[in-house]
């Protein structure tokens, strides 16, 4: 056996660190993500780059930021002829595979490349009966989706040649929306779940951004989505309302007699108020959200336990992550897409026995621009110097370089999607504030739309107001901490090469 470590990098999509016990969850309990932790370092201030799906695997796979990679939207689908880790690793070496969902694109110049073996779900991937393409070939696996895919990971490991070390890179399509668990967890988490505590947030005090998109749990969760169906006698129903389009709710006076089914028991719920049925709406997404971790949970566990079985587990690396965070109620919300902070933070376990002390917490600034060079690292392979993150090994051995950065960078470039109308975006976080520049334009970019009005800023006080709250880029006492902040924003972007869009528009 090489003595290089192996490399099990397991990555979900849309699972919140608000929803990891070792974080500190107060919705659920998830021992085998605890497991990772309790033997390797919990990453307080991770944090995602493109808080969306693909730009951030886009990010992870190529080790740079998407005005360089060029996945900058959903639309934008990677060019497979680029460099990236697993080429690098596989050159040196490593046994690559990668399974599960991809998102980067289908189709000659957008499969995965530098695997020895890939199999993956085209787009989204579906829950149940996934298909995937597995070297090119269209199959279909009976089962659940998470399940399967670590069925497929562990068959890998006991067919991979043993003489090399291996980078697996399993990749779990949960808990995306739309939440479908698996039919045994569908009677898991009944209990009333508590909300978070920025729940009520009525959006003042803010830029336009957040008041204008569309992500309410209230509003905006469709009742398709929570397996429900609005009754054709209550009020506020619309005719040929399809699956998707957003329900207008009937105020708290038309409300007598409002009722939904349950698609898949018949129940019947009915509401006397907004609030009752907002409080509804969000216990039923959680359930769902959460029975999806749970199958997360259990197949993390599967992969832990072959570590052990098959004396693997000293000399494997073994990373937790998921694509982005998520919005688990916070501001009234479900999704992701902004810098602030429940979809811009990103779980991030890492064990690493013999390396990083077991049961720890580390809180330097890293980003998933830092995960490829990290591995090149830790692989013992040259970091080529087009890659613009840094690698953590430092941070794993307990000690912290005093040039480390200070501050996380994240740009949105999408403007007013047709979902969520979120606006375009960038800036960056330091540990006591977040600054953040509203550009509001499409800058040209595939998927996205002008219109949404003049730019703004924000600056957020994170020692006094952590849920993020009240913008306090105007207020004269914070003259300063604005000067300090613009600068480091301005040098971030220097350094990286991105296009500071508030000089182009004069709101420097
Ligand atoms: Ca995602």
């Amino acid at each position: 056996m090489s003595s290089r470590p192996n490399i099990l990098f397991i990555m979900t999509d849309d699972h919140a660190s608000q929803a990891m016990s070792c974080y500190g969850s107060r919705v659920n309990t998830t021992p085998n993500l605890d497991r990772i932790a309790d033997e390797g370092v919990r990453f307080d201030h991770c944090y995602v780059t493109n808080s969306i799906c693909t730009p951030s695997r886009a990010t992870i796979l190529t080790g740079t930021h998407n005005h360089v990679n060029r996945v900058t939207t959903l639309a934008t689908h990677i060019d497979n002829r680029l460099p990236n880790v697993a080429k690098h690793l596989r050159a040196g070496g490593y046994q690559t595979a990668i399974i599960g969902k991809w998102h980067l694109g289908q189709g000659p110049r957008h499969w995965p490349t530098g695997f020895d073996f890939w199999s993956v779900l085209p787009g989204q991937g579906i829950y149940h009966d996934p298909v995937f393409y597995e070297m090119g070939e269209r199959i279909v696996e009976p089962g659940y989706v998470t399940d399967v895919t670590t069925d497929k990971c562990l068959k890998w490991l006991d067919d991979r040649d043993r003489e090399k070390p291996f980078f697996l890179m399993c990749h779990h399509k949960a808990p995306h929306r739309p939440w479908d668990p698996k039919p045994e967890h569908r009677s898991l988490y009944t209990d009333p779940i508590p909300t978070p505590d920025s729940y009520d947030d009525d959006y003042r005090n803010r830029a336009r951004a957040a008041g204008e998109a569309h992500m309410r749990i209230a509003s905006d969760m469709t009742y398709d989505d929570l397996d429900l169906v609005q009754l054709p006698e209550s009020p506020g129903y619309t005719l040929g309302m399809g699956s998707h389009r957003f329900i207008p709710h009937p105020a708290d006076d038309e409300l007598a007699g409002f009722s939904l089914r349950c698609r898949n028991t018949g129940e019947l719920f009915t509401f006397k108020t907004q609030a009752e049925l907002k409080r509804f709406k969000y216990q039923r997404y959680m359930q769902k959200y959460l029975q999806c971790v749970h199958s997360v949970d259990e197949n993390v566990g599967r992969l832990l336990d072959y570590l052990d079985e098959h004396g693997l587990r000293d000399n494997t690396l073994v990373i937790y992550t998921s694509d982005q965070g998520f919005y688990l109620g916070e501001h009234g919300w479900f999704d992701k897409r902004f810098i602030y902070e429940e979809s811009f933070r990103m779980p991030f376990l890492v064990r690493y026995p013999g390396v990083a002390e077991g049961g720890t917490s580390c809180d330097a600034m890293v980003s998933n621009v830092d995960f490829a060079q990290t591995f090149l690292d830790v692989a013992g392979l040259p970091q080529p110097n087009y890659m613009q993150g840094r690698s953590i090994t430092p941070l794993l051995e307990g000690a912290v370089p005093d040039d480390w950065t200070d501050l996380a960078y994240h740009r949105y470039w999408m403007n007013q999607d047709s979902v969520h109308n979120a606006y375009a975006h960038y800036g960056i976080r330091t540990h006591d504030y977040k600054l953040i520049y509203w550009y509001n334009d499409d800058c040209g970019e595939e998927g996205a739309n002008p219109g949404s009005g003049p730019p703004e800023w924000e600056l957020f006080d994170l020692r006094d107001d952590p849920l993020e709250l009240c913008n306090v880029y105007h207020d004269p006492e914070y003259a300063e901490a604005v000067k300090i902040m613009t600068t480091k924003l301005e040098a971030e972007m220097l350094r990286i090469g991105d296009t500071p869009m508030h000089e182009l528009q004069g709101a420097g």
